[in-house]
C-alpha cells in the first residue's frame, strides 16, 4: 500500500465515522463542516467524493431532497424520510410494510431501489417540544 491510498483510506474512515456520529441526515457540507473543525486539511471536494463513494459502496445512504441538498445517513437498514415543509429537517418513517417489497410483482421489473420522500411538519415547528 503506497502512501497515498493509506491516506485516502483514513480520510475515508474519518467521513464515515463524522456520518455515523452526527445521526442526524447531514448535508454534505454540515459533514465538511463537521469535519473541518477536527481536520482543516481534509478539503470540501474530499469530503464530497469520500462520501459519494461511500454511498455507491453501499455503507451510507443518500438521500434526494426535493428543493433541497442531498442527505447522508449512516442507518443502511430500509427506511424511508420524511422532510418538514417549514424548516427542512429531515427524520425517519419506519413503515410496517415495505412498499419496495409489495412493488416487487409489477410490470416484469426488478426493484433495485426506491426513493420516497414525505412531507410534514416537525415537532419543533409545530410547537410541540
Ligand atoms: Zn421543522
Ligand atoms: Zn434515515
Amino acid at each position: 500500500m503506497n502512501g497515498t491510498s493509506q491516506r485516502s483510506t483514513m480520510q475515508k474512515g474519518i467521513v464515515f465515522d463524522t456520518v455515523t456520529k452526527m445521526r442526524c441526515h447531514p448535508t454534505a457540507d454540515m459533514v465538511y463542516e463537521k469535519i473541518h473543525t477536527e481536520y482543516p486539511t481534509i478539503s470540501k471536494a474530499t469530503v464530497y467524493r469520500i462520501l459519494k463513494q461511500l454511498a455507491a459502496a453501499g455503507e451510507i445512504l443518500k438521500i434526494p431532497v426535493p428543493d433541497g441538498a442531498d442527505c447522508y445517513d449512516f442507518n443502511i437498514s430500509p427506511h424511508y424520510h420524511i422532510k418538514c415543509t417549514d424548516c427542512g429537517a429531515v427524520g425517519d418513517i419506519f413503515l410496517k410494510a415495505d412498499p419496495q417489497l409489495e412493488a416487487a410483482d409489477t410490470c416484469g421489473y426488478k426493484v433495485t431501489g426506491c426513493t420516497v420522500i414525505f412531507e410534514g411538519k416537525c415537532g419543533t415547528c409545530r410547537g410541540d417540544l
